[in-house]
């Protein structure tokens, strides 16, 4: 995600501190799964007990109504005896359950769906559930940004963005990170709309004053980055550099603009393949939905644009190398947990710098690092200030709270701006200078490498940067990333003018 806000969203903590309870290991007895999957911040986000293979979503939506109505086909294999188990399903109402064909029992509280089986799942089994669901999908979210996560009508159409956990306002789901599957979308809305989704077209039919579009991800994705947007767009076709097919999509009236805005994209696409590794997914495009949104999300081979893209500049630029590189960095290599949030965003920000970088030069990346380097630490104000000295408690508790450490964010902060993407930008960077070009980006390549397709924690990275580089890189790291003020950059003279507390 990138946003021109500091702060984001403002995440409920469920609770504090504990995973949720695991069933012992070992045990035959069938037992009920987790109602969380152990999320050290959100303790009931994704559930215990099964690991999902693949979603197929048939949706039918009614915009003028505002009404959603689906059957959800969740492809699963259970992890341990199964009596019962969960999904998240948020503000819509479950008429029907069934599992390979049997009717199921269901309760639904809050959004925990708990589904008893009419005979437990044996370990290591694989199943089909079946659920029809339907309703007004539940507004939530933050009001700053005006925007709720997940399923937004909006008018003439649809937009979808659930980073964090905005996807079960529109689907059953284990709604984790962690519990990575493919995906099937049949969308149907009336003909005349179109519905865009995460992965490739494979059909479209319209018979009796509908239209069916058939979408298909084949990559392993998180739930978070699933999507569907609905409206009125007009379509470009055209490739990357290495053939890889592009598919953007544009507000009708914006078409001509949207193709100037986004013309450099495939050449950043093979820009960050030599940089990382080949481009994850079969396809690669942009919606730019009709409305102004405040932010643009990284949904997987897909991202997701607010109008507002439209008026380019260095801004837009930098906004679409960023959802670019997550497909790198957060789609194919996912957090782990949510607190690993820096994998994402420290990387797609710094991937950005890098573009630019490769495209006007290293003195542009050299003062993009010295700005945002001088905004982080508050050197700004300290400079700005010589006359009058600057209280440094008071501009120390204010650091504190304006930039996070980005390797451990707090739960209601995940997406802190100056924290987590700059000073995680910043982060690779003095990583970069600290090991030299060739080692930094032979880190990532492994990194990277390691990790496709599947989920990463900040201390696999650390790891593999200190297996590729043969240093310890304790002290560098506990810096970078845990301490409450940003250390120095020697190879560049930065010095933070903030006193550490000690
Ligand atoms: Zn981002």
């Amino acid at each position: 995600m990138a946003t021109w806000f500091v702060a984001l969203f403002v995440i409920l903590l469920l609770s504090v501190g504990s995973a949720a309870a695991q069933d012992a290991p070992g045990t035959d007895a069938p037992s009920a799964g987790a109602a969380g999957i152990g999320d050290p911040y959100f303790d009931l986000l994704g559930n215990g007990g099964y690991d999902v293979q693949h979603y197929a979503l048939d949706l039918w939506v009614d915009v003028e109504a505002r009404e959603l109505r689906g059957i959800a086909m969740i492809h699963a294999a259970a992890t341990q005896s199964l009596s019962a188990f969960n999904l998240e399903l948020d503000g819509l109402t479950v008429e029907a359950v069934s599992i390979d064909g049997e009717p199921a029992a269901f309760s639904h509280a809050g959004r925990e769906l708990t589904i008893t089986p009419a005979q437990p799942i044996a370990v290591g089994a694989e199943f089909r559930a079946f659920i029809n669901y339907g309703g007004q999908p539940r507004v939530t979210g933050s009001a700053m940004i005006g925007f709720s996560q997940g399923w937004n009508f909006a008018p003439g159409g649809v937009v979808v963005a659930s980073e964090p956990d905005g996807a079960s306002s529109w689907y059953p789901v284990n709604d984790h990170p962690l519990d990575k599957a493919t995906y099937t979308f049949n969308i149907i809305v009336p003909a005349g709309l179109e519905a865009v989704a995460t992965g490739v077209l494979m059909d479209t039919v319209t018979e009796d004053g509908a239209t069916r579009f058939t979408w298909e991800m084949r990559q392993p994705m998180a739930s978070y980055l699933a999507a569907v947007q609905i409206g009125n767009f007009a379509l470009q076709e055209t490739t990357a550099p290495d053939g890889t097919p592009i598919r953007n999509y544009f507000p009708v009236d914006d078409f001509g603009q949207g193709q100037r805005v986004f013309e450099r994209q495939g050449d950043m696409l093979v820009f960050f393949e030599s940089l990382f590794g080949d481009y994850p997914f079969d396809v690669y495009g942009v919606v730019v939905v009709d409305q102004p949104l405040g932010f643009a999300l990284e949904t997987q081979s897909m991202s997701l644009f607010g109008s507002s893209i439209i008026m380019g500049g260095r801004m837009a630029e930098e906004v679409i190398a960023h959802e670019l590189a997550h497909q790198w960095f957060g789609n194919s290599v996912t957090p782990a947990r949510w607190q690993d949030i820096w994998l994402n965003e420290g990387f797609a920000t710094y991937a950005s710098w890098l573009w630019f970088e490769h495209d006007r030069g290293v003195e542009v990346l050299d003062r993009i690092v010295r700005e945002q380097y001088d905004w982080v630490s508050g050197n700004w104000l300290m400079e700005a200030d010589q006359g009058d000295p600057v209280d440094q408690d008071r501009l120390r508790r204010q650091l504190f709270i304006i930039v996070v450490p980005p390797g451990l964010p707090p739960a209601r902060d995940l997406f802190n701006g100056g924290g987590v993407y700059i000073r995680g930008g910043l982060t690779l960077h003095a990583l970069r200078l600290h090991v030299g070009d060739d080692v930094f980006f032979a880190i990532l390549r492994a990194y990277y490498e390691r990790f496709a397709f599947g989920n990463a924690r900040v201390e696999d990275f650390i790891a593999a940067a200190e297996e590729v580089s043969g240093m310890d890189l304790t002290d560098f790291f506990q810096g970078w990333l845990y301490d409450p003020l940003i250390p120095d950059i020697p190879q560049m003279g930065l010095e933070r003018l903030v006193e550490d507390a000690s």
